[in-house]
């Protein structure tokens, strides 16, 4: 939850200061259109950053290629999260470090596991659709490494769930434009005291 309000008032104070303004020479009539950021990709991290900086000002998402073309798109297994109430964040934050060989950053960890649940039930709310068990709650697999069942899951096609459902939430935020077929290493920045332009 810290780096959650952490994030959220970074961006309500700063984003001012730092407008991002996006000039596309691409458009076919030859306009230009101006964001307050632009977002590079169009996975998970890409697309759940748009929706929340969208409703801060107008957003520019380019992609490579078509816009649910990502490694977000090819996950299968599922996402694992606190949801079970015989399962708690220590376990899983153990676990984690557990199969990490003990390398991983405990802080991230902690972040990671405290908060996943609830960006379990954000996707939700935004649409993806996960299994169920006959009990009518999520069916929560267990994979290798976790000592509790803890994996949502759409089949064995999470993240292609994942990807729509998010891509929907953006299509319909007026605040989004997708530019897709754009490579970031084409991009022209340079900065005017504190203005950015892409
Ligand atoms: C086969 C497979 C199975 C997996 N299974 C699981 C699983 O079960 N559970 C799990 O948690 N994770 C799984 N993963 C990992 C998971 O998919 C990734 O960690 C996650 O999707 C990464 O999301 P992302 O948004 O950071 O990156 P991506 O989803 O890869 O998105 C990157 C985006 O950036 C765009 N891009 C890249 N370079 C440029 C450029 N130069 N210019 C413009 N755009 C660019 C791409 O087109 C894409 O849209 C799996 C991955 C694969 C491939």
């Amino acid at each position: 939850m810290r780096r959650r309000n952490f994030f959220q008032s970074h961006i309500s104070e700063n984003w001012k200061a730092h407008r991002t303004v996006t000039v596309s020479s691409s458009l076919k009539n030859g306009s230009t259109k101006y964001f307050d950021f632009a977002v590079i990709g169009s996975g998970v991290a890409g697309l759940r950053y748009a929706l929340e900086v969208a409703k801060h000002g107008t957003v520019a998402v380019i992609t490579k290629a078509e816009p649910h073309e990502s490694n977000t798109n090819y996950a299968q297994g599922g996402v694992s999260a606190v949801l079970c109430p015989s399962d708690s964040v220590e376990s899983h934050m153990q676990d984690t470090i557990v199969a990490g060989a003990y390398l991983c950053d405990e802080e991230t960890v902690r972040v990671v596991c405290t908060e996943g649940p609830d960006r379990i039930r954000e996707l939700i709310a935004m649409g993806a659709s996960f299994d169920h068990g006959e009990d009518g709650n999520l069916h929560l697999a267990r994979e290798g490494g976790h000592s509790h069942h803890r994996i949502v899951h759409a089949a064995d096609m999470t993240g292609k769930e994942i990807e729509r459902a998010l891509l929907e939430a953006v299509v319909n935020d007026p605040n989004i434009v997708v530019f897709k077929h754009h490579f970031a290493i084409d991009l022209l920045t340079f900065q005017v005291q504190n203005l950015y332009f892409v």
